[in-house]
C-alpha cells in the first residue's frame, strides 16, 4: 500500500491516458509519414541517391523517436495496470512510496528517486 489517495490516483491516472492518447496520435503521425515516404520512394527518380541517403538519416531520426515514444507507452500501460492491480506508487525495487512530486513529475515512475538513481549507475 502507498500514501495516495484516491483522488490523487484518480488525477494521475488521467494524466497516464492523456499521456497515452498522445504517444498514440505521435506514433500515428510517424506511421502515415512512414507510409507517405513509400509512396514517394516509388516515383521518385532511380538517380536520386543524395536525396535517398537524406531521406535514410532522417527516418533513422524519426525511427529513434518512436522507439521511444514506443518505449514511453508501455511504460505508461504498465503504469495504468500498476493503478488497477493497486501497487501503483510503490518503488518495484524498495516498495517505499515512490512519492507525489515524483509521480506527477514521472507518472510512469518505477522507482523512487533512491532506487532509479542507483538502477542508472548499474546500467
Ligand atoms: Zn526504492
Amino acid at each position: 500500500m502507498t500514501t495516495l489517495t484516491t483522488p490523487q490516483t484518480h488525477a494521475l491516472r488521467d494524466q497516464l491516458l492523456a499521456r497515452k492518447e498522445q504517444l498514440l496520435q505521435e506514433l500515428d503521425a510517424v506511421q502515415v509519414a512512414h507510409r507517405e515516404r513509400m509512396k514517394s520512394a516509388d516515383s521518385a527518380p532511380q538517380d536520386a541517391y543524395a536525396t535517398q541517403a537524406n531521406q535514410v538519416a532522417q527516418n533513422a531520426v524519426r525511427d529513434a523517436e518512436a522507439r521511444r515514444d514506443h518505449d514511453e507507452l508501455v511504460a505508461v500501460r504498465a503504469a495504468l495496470a500498476r493503478i488497477e492491480d493497486g501497487s501503483y506508487g510503490a518503488c518495484q525495487d524498495c516498495g517505499a512510496d515512490i512519492g507525489l512530486p515524483r509521480l506527477h513529475a514521472f507518472p510512469a515512475a518505477l522507482r523512487c528517486i533512491g532506487c532509479q538513481t542507483k538502477a542508472e549507475q548499474a546500467a
